[in-house]
């Protein structure tokens, strides 16, 4: 991803973890090998049970009458998701004040695995970044948002509707103390981000009507159980029986989109990083890099990081001379990292750089 420098301090003191495109693998390799993976013998009987069976697995949620969904808009569109505020619902049918419907976007495709970029030859079909697994890697991509400002112009999501914000605040969570573990433990935490709820470990939990996660577990709940049963009421129309049906299919990819979401805290959630606080975003210059973790320590990351993209991502091409590799949050540490290649005498790690559009600042 190209993401502009953070702001400093939060840089050095706080920790974020794998890249987005990590986050999308790990996402697609999870489905595969879960009960909806096309090789699981008892998928068949799981989509039946959802209703996905009689869907098209190359475009499940597209609705083929609709405008192209091209921007943030007020009605359904044909491959649109549904962002609704917390209050949705709640104040009575259709209450269109607290609904948008957002559109898939180049980011989210970029940062997905190669054969769901069409790079190379595969069995998916003409629109990939369309599937089913493709919507759950879509949520999990997505949920490393940062403000706008911090994306270079060319490259970045559309802004979330409901407030431009740093997603990624809301991504730790010490489970030994039950804090978030940011300095000062500012943020919501992240088991209260993802539940959508203000105190999920008390019983019953409710969901907090403020929260800014608007693809949270509660959230999901709601776009399933809405996804079913949208109706908005009044007369029945032929106009407006189909547009409950749009907006329900819109729904329905809202529903694996926020499971997509959910998905991503639980992957940062294996990250010392995130369920230790430990520090992270490597500075090389100034007094701030005092706070650096030692490269050794940030191997789990950038190993991971290379690891698995690199696993899938099958390269073929050395790195030109000083081309970095992207695992590490920037070329100096990225330096740093590979020397220690050097100094075990083991072979430098290729680059990835062929696979990945441009030199992270930050990883989140
Ligand atoms: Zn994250």
């Amino acid at each position: 991803m190209n993401v502009r420098p953070f702001i400093l301090l939060f840089c050095v003191s706080a920790s974020w973890a794998y890249e987005v495109e990590t986050h999308g693998l790990f996402t697609v390799e999870s489905f595969n090998v879960s009960l909806l993976g096309p090789a699981n013998p008892t998928s068949a009987a799981v989509y039946a049970r959802l209703g996905f069976d009689r869907l098209n697995v190359e475009t499940p949620f597209q609705q083929p009458g609709l405008a192209a969904c091209a921007g943030i808009g007020n009605d359904p569109k044909q491959d649109a998701y549904v962002d609704a505020q917390p209050a949705w619902l709640n104040l009575g049918f259709p209450d269109v004040g607290n609904r948008k419907f957002r559109c898939p976007t180049a980011y989210d495709l970029g940062s997905m695995p190669p054969a769901y970029r069409r790079l190379i030859t595969s069995p998916l079909g003409a629109s990939p970044e369309l599937r089913f697994e493709a919507w759950l890697m879509r949520g999990a991509i997505r949920e490393d948002d940062l403000k706008q400002d911090r994306y270079a112009k060319s490259n970045r999501p559309d802004i979330d509707p409901w407030g431009d914000k740093d997603r990624v605040i809301g991504h730790f969570y010490v489970p030994v103390t039950n804090t978030p573990g940011t300095p000062l433990n500012v943020g919501p935490g992240g088991l209260n981000w993802v539940m959508g709820e203000t105190s999920p470990l008390t019983s019953p939990a409710v969901p907090d009507p403020n929260r800014e996660n608007h693809f949270s577990y509660v959230d999901a709940q709601r776009n399933y159980f809405s996804a079913l049963t949208y109706k908005a009421p009044g007369a029945v129309t032929g106009a407006g029986t189909r547009k409950d049906s749009d907006i329900r299919q819109n729904l329905w990819a809202s529903t694996l989109l926020s499971v997509g979401h959910i998905v991503h805290i639980l992957q940062d959630q294996a990250s010392p990083q995130h369920a230790r606080g430990e520090a992270h975003n490597y500075i090389c210059r100034g007094f701030l890099s005092i706070f650096n973790q030692a490269v050794a320590t940030r191997t789990y990351e950038n190993f991971i990081n290379f690891r698995v993209i690199r696993g899938k991502f099958e390269l073929d091409a050395p790195s030109p001379l000083g081309q970095p590799n992207y695992v590490a949050t920037n070329p100096c540490e990225e330096q740093r990292w590979i020397r220690m290649f050097d100094e075990a005498g083991q072979r430098r790690p290729p680059s990835l750089a062929k696979w990945l559009p441009s030199l992270p600042s930050v990883s989140v």
